[in-house]
């Protein structure tokens, strides 16, 4: 084929919404030499029969900053590529049957208006004067989303296409991906029917075909194709007669949107019968299904249209003239994969969209930012595809994706532990603490105990709400258990990598921003991105002058292990391994924990022998592992790691030692509300790449003075500028509901700050929020006010830590 293209620097598969805008942001960027490939013709896959929805209103911070760039370019679009669509503008509304929900509302308004999104709350009055067609009586308000409105996904797509093409970027059609190689160079070898294509990176923007197409790389892509449905109806009369494009409405407490499409009405509902495809041999996904549906089901919408009419009669009066029943694909979370495609270098995921309409904008900027930047301008670890780890397998994508439907609207919160896919891993411990009724929650898959109910009092359940609920009280018991006698807690998943070699501690300090520790010894390490933003925090052991065990968040895994390896020169002699799935810890805290272990082991657990932030191998019973002396709950305690076939001899022996000082078992939450008292942070929220070590006030952790370090020159910058903003503890004043992640924080009239970590310290008994504020405002004692579900509520700068600021007890 004469004019075939047999080289390009990206190769993008799939030409969908998102593959053609990210084609158009890489041509932008100014990497004009993008080739696109699609199998079929463009938007063959789930976008030409999209409802082509755009709603900015979203519960997730990158999301919304997503959805909220893709609104605000697609109105621009039509100009910049000379391309004119169909793109209405009309606002939406979302209904509130509840209170909770109104504070939700309440919440991402807020969030909304940080980011310069008009959302506005709603009475019932006003919806109905902007929505005349609708039964308010059973509910309590809405919310206003100025720019949502509805675009043709088609001509969307095509736009993108023409600006890219326009920018000098190539596509071609027709076009089927068959494999992948990688020639001798580290270059892809990209094989179609028509000759193959060498490029430097490619990205799989395959839509629900992503894990097909992954596999020809070797990668478990985690996407299950649901079927999700929309009918519109024949033209309706009185919207007929009404000219003007009625507002888009979303129940989301009944679970549907329903809008104006020419003069009939479109309704969608996520109903409770989700329902999965292509899963299994006897139902494959066929080789071709461009342009294609499933057959109509409208059984299972039954009650949704039935509830929809009573909401909006008109809806009605009119028969159904289509029906579109679609491929959607779904990820355990809901959310997409963009960003490096795990475990395979120069490849990059922009997959398994399930609201890829509204998010191709903001998602092709953020593709072509991790390609040719190599880091975002936003932190979008909701997005990566690295956030899911090794355990997730098809069968625990289905039961994620199917739950995840089901609650596609559903309230986002905060210690709702759902079961779908659960247990996927278990510590040895895990019955011995569901004996004992722990109330679990899954991290990284992980089961950890969250909180312990007290028979006779506590249901062994969570109850939802944003105000404290009903393990509010057991936890103030596990807290002030851990303070004033001894606790334990079951700890399995942290991602754990021995880092050994000549070399190894060289090679490691160029890679952190302050010191290692010396042997013997442990540190808090940090990580930043060549643009001087937080990347990760470890904990390093060393036990010899080039051996550490490096251990991060259970969530982190896959993408420390990555930053590790991308980092390790050819042939170098430093190794790592990683030893997540081996080890486990169990956490000792509190006053009595050494005397404790000194009945149980044979160390010497003296201040002088053991002194804080050190370690030192022990052996309990037949059980041969090593303790290091640090507390996450900032009590004198021990973190103690073995393998994870000894985990069961080491609890029973320290359950019995421990009886008679009085030792008890605590969770998770129990934890998260000792960590805020005393200011540690925790991983994608109190450090995310959207702030610096400097301005997340991690001074004693960075070292300017080094030679060098990845993202030192900018921190460089950033110390003799000043951080414009600063992390500090604040305190809010009483009240039954802590501060919501990304709560606004005020000064007078003026937003000036986020909370990025809230709860109750019970050792304080305050309600606190760990922010970040402007800088010039982090004096201690700066009066301040945190907008608490749209409740302001006066909040006090306060000095960190919260509780035992001389950190006596963890030296004691
Ligand atoms: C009924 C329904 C309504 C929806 N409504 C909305 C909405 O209102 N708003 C919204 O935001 N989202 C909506 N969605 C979701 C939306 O359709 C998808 O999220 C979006 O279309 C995904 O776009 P994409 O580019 O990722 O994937 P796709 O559009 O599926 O594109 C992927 C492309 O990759 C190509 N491809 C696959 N394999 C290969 C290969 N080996 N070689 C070359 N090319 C390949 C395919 O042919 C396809 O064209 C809806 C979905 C359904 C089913």
């Amino acid at each position: 084929m004469a004019d075939f293209p047999t080289q390009a620097r990206v190769v993008i598969i799939g030409g969908g919404a998102v593959g053609c805008s990210a084609l158009y942001h890489l041509a932008k960027a100014g990497w004009t030499d993008c080739l696109l490939l699609e199998k079929n013709e463009l938007t063959s896959g789930s976008t030409w029969h999209a409802a082509g929805n755009c709603p900015n209103f979203s519960g997730s911070w990158s999301i919304m900053k997503m959805q909220y760039y893709s609104t605000e370019l697609y109105s621009k679009l039509a100009d910049i590529a000379d391309y004119p669509m169909n793109y209405h503008v009309t606002g939406s509304i979302r209904l509130a049957h509840t209170k909770d929900r109104m504070e939700e509302f309440e919440h991402v308004t807020a969030m909304a208006h940080h980011q310069g999104i008009d959302l506005r709350m709603m009475s019932l009055r006003d919806m109905v004067d902007v929505y005349p067609f609708l039964e308010t009586h059973d509910l309590e308000g809405g919310v206003w989303d100025p720019t949502d409105g509805d675009i043709d996904p088609a001509q969307l797509s095509q736009a993108f296409a023409k600006a890219a093409r326009d920018l000098g970027a190539r596509i071609e059609r027709f076009c089927p991906v068959t494999g992948v190689n990688r020639d001798g160079g580290g270059n892809w070898q990209i094989e179609t029917p028509k000759g193959a294509v060498k490029a430097e990176f490619v990205v799989n923007a395959a839509g629900y075909r992503a894990a097909e197409l992954g596999r020809m790389f070797g990668r478990d892509v985690p996407c299950v194709s649901m079927s999700h449905q929309y009918l519109v109806t024949e033209a309706i009369g009185s919207l007929r007669e009404r000219g003007a494009k009625l507002p888009l409405l979303r129940d989301p407490d009944t679970s549907y949107y329903l809008r104006q499409e020419g003069n009939g009405l479109l309704l969608g509902p996520y109903e409770w019968q989700a329902t999965t495809h292509w899963l299994n041999d006897d139902q494959p996904m066929p080789e071709d299904f461009s342009f294609q549906l499933y057959p109509d089901d409208l059984e299972r919408l039954e009650w949704y249209i039935n509830d929809a009419i009573a909401r909006v009669p008109i809806l009605g009066t009119a028969g159904v003239q289509k029906v579109i029943n679609g491929p959607i694909p779904y990820t355990p979370d809901g959310n997409p994969l963009i960003g490096p495609m795990p475990g395979v270098p120069n490849a990059f995921e922009a997959c398994v969209f399930s609201f890829g309409i509204v998010q191709a904008g903001g998602a092709g900027k953020v593709l072509a930012e991790w390609i040719t930047e190599g880091e975002t301008e936003w932190d979008m670890w909701s997005v990566d595809p690295r956030r899911f780890t090794g355990f997730v397998t098809k069968e625990y994508t289905r039961a994620k994706a199917v739950e995840f439907y089901q609650n596609e609207y559903a309230m986002g919160y905060p210690n709702e532990e759902r079961p779908a896919g659960r247990p996927a891993k278990t510590s040895p411990i895990y019955h011995t603490l569901a004996r004992k009724n722990a109330v679990f929650g899954a991290r990284a898959g992980w089961e950890r105990a969250c909180w312990f109910p007290r028979p006779g009092t506590d249901i062994p359940e969570n109850k939802l709400s944003y105000h404290h609920t009903n393990w509010f009280d057991a936890v103030k018991e596990e807290c002030l258990a851990v303070q004033n006698d001894v606790g334990v807690l079951d700890l399995p998943g942290f991602a754990r990598f021995e880092i050994s070699g000549a070399g190894a501690a060289n090679w490691l300090d160029g890679l952190i921003t302050g010191k290692l520790p010396k042997v013997g010894r442990i540190a808090l390490i940090y990580f930043a991105t060549p643009a001087g933003r937080i990347l990760t925090e470890m904990t390093a052991t060393r036990f010899e002058d080039d051996k550490f065990l490096l251990l991060g968040g259970a969530g982190a895994e896959w993408h420390d292990q990555e930053w590790l390896y991308k980092h390790l020169p050819a042939g170098s002699p430093v190794q790592i391994e990683n030893l997540s799935d081996r080890w486990s810890t169990l956490v000792v805290s509190g006053p009595k924990s050494r005397a404790v272990l000194e009945t149980l082991a044979e160390s010497d657990f003296s201040n002088a022998a053991f002194p804080w932030m050190s370690h030192q191998p022990i052996t309990i019973g037949m059980a041969r592992g090593f303790a290091v002396r640090v507390s996450y709950v900032g009590e004198l305690g021990w973190e103690l790691h073995f393998p994870l076939a000894e985990m069961v001899g080491v609890y029973e022996r320290l359950w019995q030692a421990g009886q008679d000082h009085g030792i008890r078992d605590f969770g998770m939450y129990a934890m998260e509300s000792m960590r805020l008292e005393k200011c540690y942070r925790a991983w994608k929220m109190d450090l995310s790449t959207d702030y610096s070590p400097l301005s997340g006030a991690l001074d004693r952790f960075i070292d300017l003075d080094k030679t060098d370090f990845i993202g030192r020159a900018p921190m460089l910058v950033e110390k003799q500028a000043g951080s414009a903003e600063k992390f500090v503890p604040l305190l809010l004043e009483d009240g039954d509901v802590d501060a919501p992640y990304l709560a606004t924080v005020w000064m007078g009239d003026e937003r000036v700050g986020l909370v990025t970590s809230g709860g109750y310290g019970h050792r304080i008994d305050r309600s606190i929020a760990l922010s970040y504020i402007r800088s010039d405002l982090a004096a201690a004692g700066t009066e301040l006010e945190v907008d608490v579900f749209g409740v302001r509520r006066q909040a006090t700068v306060a000095t960190e830590p919260l509780y035992d600021p001389g950190n006596d007890r963890l030296k004691a």
